[in-house]
């Protein structure tokens, strides 16, 4: 996916109103409810059917209509949402181009004030395994746990709390900037990942380097789980760096022998295909070290709690990693899956935009949309054969069929927006929509001091 920070440079302080809102009604709602959306944002005369239009246009929203009308951020909008909280906060001020591309992630350059360059790293966690585990209608079932948003925000605070207790251990990570729902930024690291090197001066203290790492990290606590040649960079100087940290687990996870081995003999198998050095080839038993040098597992003296003592602290919790362990393994294993309900964190807090009221607001909405939402899910559970909405970009191209058609709705409706606003009417209700419930106009005048702001 191409992003597009120019339209950042168009969007209004209302597009922005409308996005937030949107994001808003996402931490209960998968797909958002027009008209929620407009209660939220709050625009006059309609605006805000004016405002989705623009949004929907530049592939910030996307338009689902199957169950009732509403909309769901994309991962643009997201990421649009977050770039907004990292500029006001000044971590930095302009993104520029894309250096790297993983399965789960897109990594862009972007500049501060001062000029220094950072890298910064979005999360996309269910952009590859989506459509594999949609064909699991078992999964799918429980789809309101399956929640991109979601995921992709646990995997960003794993991966910046990770960094930075690493770091202060004096592991050679980048430095840990800053983080923002989906989105790290770190150091940018002045080096090439291992696999586009062919040469090295010294593969042998390369070598002993990295696999000294997998060895420290696992007297600390760890296992990285994806220690290979993608996931660690060297300089000019051969000096290493490594990265990638959401996938990690404790040495005391279940498979933490499995993971281990997994992480070394990686590093002995491409060190002996690309720098020709040679080792025995691997015993399977695992007692006492190998005549072969490979590190053995239950030989480290490892130290436990790190993981649960530092990250607890950072507020990564005990049941973040779980849901994000069941989704990884998931993949896997195309099993399990969290029954939680989706808990997005109050993000939207550092935007400036929104504040404990709103959030308020939004629980109230939670609570009074609650028995509607069940007797809905339950009128349609027999529709499961229709698209998902949370099926990455891919609806974008019915999206643009039903544009017309939507821009027709939208106009409908901001033009009774417009008729009920005239009226001096409160709300008003369309046929398929969303049913506004406990309303509370209290938190609806102070939310919109706090949106004022845009
Ligand atoms: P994924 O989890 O998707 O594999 P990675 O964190 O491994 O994402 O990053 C993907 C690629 O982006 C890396 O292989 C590397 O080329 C580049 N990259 C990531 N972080 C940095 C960084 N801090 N500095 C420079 N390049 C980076
Ligand atoms: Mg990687």
């Amino acid at each position: 996916m191409k992003l597009d920070v120019d339209v950042l440079r168009y969007l209004s302080k209302d597009d922005f109103r409308v996005l937030t809102a949107v994001e808003m009604g996402m931490r209960n709602h998968e797909i958002v409810p027009t008209e929620l959306i407009d209660r939220i944002a709050r625009l006059k005369r309609g605006g805000t059917y004016k405002v989705l239009k623009n949004l929907l246009k530049n592939k910030l929203l996307h338009h689902d209509s199957s169950k009732y009308d509403g909309f769901r951020l994309t991962y643009l909008g997201y990421d649009f949402l977050a770039i907004k909280t990292m500029v006001n906060k000044g971590v930095f001020q302009a993104v520029g181009r894309q250096i790297g591309v993983g399965k789960e992630s897109d990594i862009f350059e972007v500049a501060c004030e001062d000029g220094t360059i950072l890298a910064m790293k979005l999360h996309r966690l269910g952009r590859v395994s989506f459509r594999a585990v949609k064909s699991k209608r078992d999964y799918l079932r429980h789809r309101s746990s399956y929640n991109w948003l979601y995921l992709s925000r646990l995997a960003a605070l794993k991966e910046f709390a990770f960094m930075k207790s690493l770091e202060e251990h004096g592991f050679p990570v980048p430095k840990a900037v800053e983080w923002n729902r989906h989105c790290v930024v770190m150091s940018l690291v002045q080096g090439y990942p291992l696999v586009q090197v062919k040469q090295l001066q010294n593969p042998e203290m390369v070598f002993e380097t990295i696999l000294n790492q997998v060895v420290r990290l696992a007297e600390h606590g760890l296992i990285h789980c994806d220690f290979n040649e993608f996931n660690i960079m060297i300089d000019d100087d051969e000096k290493v760096t490594m990265i990638d940290f959401p996938q990690m687990v404790s040495v005391s996870h279940r498979n933490a022998q499995m993971y281990f081995d997994r992480d070394v003999e990686c590093i002995f198998k491409f060190f002996r295909k690309r720098f020709n050095l040679s080792f025995q080839e691997s015993t399977d038993d695992n007692e006492g070290p190998d005549e072969d040098g490979r590190p053995c597992f239950s030989a480290i003296d490892k130290s436990s709690g790190f993981l649960d003592k530092e990250l607890a602290a950072s507020g990564f919790t005990k049941k973040d990693e779980n849901d994000l362990e069941r989704f990884i393994e998931g993949e896997e294993e195309m099993g399990t899956h969290s029954d939680d309900v989706v808990e997005l964190a109050e993000d939207m807090r550092e935007t400036n935009v929104i504040g404990d009221e709103s959030l308020q607001l939004e629980q109230d909405e939670r609570n009074g949309s609650k028995n509607e939402e069940e007797n809905s899910e339950a009128a349609e559970s027999s529709d499961s054969e229709k698209p998902d909405a949370s099926d990455g970009e891919e609806n974008d191209e019915n999206m643009t069929q039903n544009d017309a058609e939507l821009t027709k709705r939208l106009n409908k409706q901001r033009r009774r927006a417009i008729a009920s606003a005239r009226k001096g009417q409160k709300s008003f209700a369309s046929r398929n929509c969303y049913k506004a419930k406990g309303s509370k106009s209290a938190h609806n005048s102070k939310i919109q001091k706090q949106l004022s702001g845009w």
